[in-house]
């Protein structure tokens, strides 16, 4: 039995679509799982299963599959994500339907959920910048954002206030602020410990600071997203009205169907925003607005860099990927990359003032006439489909995220990307009569697997 704070309760009484006792009573039960399938991962599986209402590739399974042990998870195929949250990537598609070629930063970034739903969202001249200021994290990012593949999502690990100098840089700034998390309750016992209204003062005071730091950033014209899981009124609809009360925005209404079980909220100074309730809709609780920038914001002019093209690497590594039109650069002391020509002036810029994690796809490194070909490169939607490899079974798939003999018949020498069900899951190298697996030791599946075989 999951028993509330009774100060949390009381708080809520105020809140438009409130039902206590049905909200009690969803605390009673577990909470769904879900996953978002990767558009450009397609593999058949899991689609037969129930809808997301307001995500085409949302889906609930009947029960908690344990995801490391399914090599479709390790390969990019699906994002495990709350159902509520993904709401976010229908705001935003509601909101940028026709804009293409645009900048987003996902401001607190980790474990990817939201970024790796933009991902899928946008087109490829678009840029991503996903961030998360605490530097572990950003290590989960990172490898959740290579899982998913997309060359164009970058990962940087800054403060939120390193991006105010970039003044009116960014098309769309999502900030999903760290919060009292009282909307993760079912999931997360340690939320409902560590809940206090003392700390709901910290979050909302930390979550003003953030938006105060992160705003000259944005465009005029341009949108902020901001949520949280949490369902006070002081980081929710107050964190609104702080907003228009200290810059010029307006509000974005979008249109829900009322089936959806979505609460449509207004703060005092006419700022919309969305509210999930469990008892109301099958997923966590959750908040979330969209305001548009008003105020007049200069974009800075900033110098146009020469090229660091080097045709030496795309010699050697090009064949790695489809397009070819893709820039290779040196983006590092051993770190060589590829990325879209049209973001290529973004990298000169952002590598002065953020700390990067990850650009663009990165592709290995040169070794002597050979070429070790990235980790990344095997999971990227930007490969070349047609890169020599092998499929294998499950059997063998756990046996290569668990970095062990894979039982696998002779093939020919070479680099291999190893696919299950068509997805790429890493690289080994067959010398003839053995092979090497070339999946980093970080990514390596730790858990005791007893039923392997
Ligand atoms: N957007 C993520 C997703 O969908 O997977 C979840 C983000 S979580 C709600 C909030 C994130 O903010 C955490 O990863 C946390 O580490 C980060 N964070 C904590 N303190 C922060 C701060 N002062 N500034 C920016 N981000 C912060």
């Amino acid at each position: 039995m999951i028993n509330l704070p009774e100060e949390l309760l009381a708080e809520l009484q105020q809140i438009n679509g409130f039902d206590k006792s049905a909200f009690i009573e969803a605390h009673q039960h577990v909470a769904a799982t879900s996953i978002r399938l990767n558009p450009l991962k397609k593999s058949g599986l899991l689609e037969e299963h129930k809808k997301v209402p307001w995500c085409n590739d949302g889906r609930y399974l009947t029960e908690r599959p344990v995801f490391t042990l399914d090599p479709t998870y390790h390969s990019g195929v699906y994002y495990v994500q709350e159902a509520s949250s993904m709401f976010t990537g229908y705001l935003l598609q509601q909101i940028i339907k026709d804009k293409k070629g645009i900048r987003v930063l996902d401001l607190c970034a980790a474990p990817g959920g939201k970024s790796t739903h933009i991902a899928s969202l946008l087109d490829r001249d678009s840029l991503l910048i996903s961030n998360e200021v605490i530097r572990a994290r950003a290590t989960i990012l990172d490898e959740n954002m290579t899982r998913w593949g997309h060359m164009n999502t970058w990962v940087t690990a800054n403060d939120p206030r390193d991006f105010g100098r970039l003044q009116g840089y960014f098309d769309v700034v999502v900030t999903d602020a760290p919060c009292s998390g009282s909307g993760l309750f079912r999931k997360d016992k340690r939320a409902l410990e560590e809940w206090s209204g003392a700390n709901v003062q910290l979050c909302c005071e930390r979550q003003q600071r953030i938006l105060a730091d992160i705003w000259p950033s944005l465009k005029q014209d341009g949108i902020l997203i901001y949520a949280t899981c949490s369902y006070s009124l002081q980081e929710d609809e107050d964190i609104l009205d702080w907003l228009a009360g200290n810059f010029e925005v307006e509000t974005v209404n979008v249109a829900i169907p009322a089936e959806w079980g979505i609460v449509k909220i207004e703060s005092k100074n006419g700022i919309c925003g969305y509210r999930f309730f469990p008892d109301k809709v099958n997923g966590e609780g959750f908040f979330i607005a969209a305001v548009r920038k008003k105020e007049p914001t200069k974009e800075e002019l900033y110098p146009r860099f020469k090229s660091g093209h080097d045709p030496k690497i795309k010699q050697q590594a090009g064949y790695l990927l489809a397009d070819d039109n893709a820039l290779f650069m040196q983006t590092g002391k051993e770190e060589y990359c590829a990325l879209n020509t049209q973001h290529e002036q973004d990298w000169h810029l952002l590598q002065k003032l953020v700390y990067f994690r990850k650009t663009g796809l990165r592709l290995g490194v040169p070794a002597g006439k050979d070429w070790i070909p990235a980790h990344d490169v095997a999971l990227s939607i930007d490969a070349d489909t047609h890169l020599p490899g092998i499929e294998v079974n499950r059997d063998q798939a756990l046996r290569f995220l668990k970095r062990e003999e894979m039982n696998i018949e002779a093939i020919d020498k070479g680099w291999k990307v190893v696919r299950y069900n068509g997805q790429g899951l890493g690289w080994i190298k067959s010398l003839g009569n053995r092979v090497n697996n070339y999946l980093p030791k970080h990514w390596r599946i730790r858990m005791e697997i007893t039923d392997i075989s």
